[in-house]
């Protein structure tokens, strides 16, 4: 019964995240993009994280091929897994509302884009990685269960670790010095402690 209501609620949290990017993919499309950077290795990289971050919880939440897996965590520990996905895709939305349609999936500039300074954009400069970072572990946490875990965060991690840095050098390129003020005034997933 409990491993069914925790397999419930991590379904329910990816059909929420789901529906939380819908609209603003929807915005994305209809901006013209002046810039982009290897586009079809960042969409093959993006499918990798989708791996790990969405299909392997489903396949966990469908089927049983993971059990052997099982962390066998307390049941508090996975429901302080669960709050915390909970909190996350508020975080989620929240930063998608920053961002508004300066977003996008792939690393590009678009027409009009302007540089994001407020709101958690003030300390942070990728909180939507940060909110990756805790996404992929929430699940583990929650499914208990390494190779959730475990896969999430090195099919993430690629991700990050292949683009965080070219973002940044994109960024540079296109804003300059706004940009590298802005570098010296945030921390890049945490925010800088002074
Ligand atoms: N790295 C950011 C955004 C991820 S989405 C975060 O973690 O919150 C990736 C796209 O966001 C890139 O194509 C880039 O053009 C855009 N972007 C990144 N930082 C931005 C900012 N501060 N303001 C506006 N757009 C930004």
């Amino acid at each position: 019964m409990e491993a069914y209501i925790f397999k419930t609620v991590i379904f329910v949290s990816l059909i929420i995240y789901g529906l939380i990017r819908m609209p603003f993919m929807k915005k994305c499309k209809l901006k013209q993009n002046i810039k982009s950077e290897n586009l079809s290795y960042e969409k093959f990289k993006v499918f990798i994280a989708w791996l790990g971050m969405v299909l392997v919880p489903m396949i966990f939440v469908f089927s049983n091929v993971f059990v052997k897996f099982d962390m066998n965590l307390p049941v508090y520990i996975r429901i302080l897994g669960v709050m915390g996905l909970i909190a996350d895709a508020v975080f989620f939305y929240y930063i998608h509302k920053e961002l508004s349609d300066n977003w996008s999936p792939v690393l590009e500039i678009k027409e009009e884009q302007k540089l994001i300074k407020t709101g958690v954009y003030k300390y942070i400069r990728h909180p939507m990685y940060t909110q990756c970072w805790l996404w992929v572990f929430f699940t583990g946490i929650a499914a208990s269960n390494w190779f959730v875990l475990v896969f999430g965060l090195v099919t993430w991690g690629f991700l990050y670790f292949t683009r965080v840095f070219n973002e940044e050098k994109m960024m540079l390129g296109e804003f300059g010095a706004e940009y590298s003020d802005y570098m010296k005034q945030t921390g890049r997933i945490f925010p800088k402690i002074f």
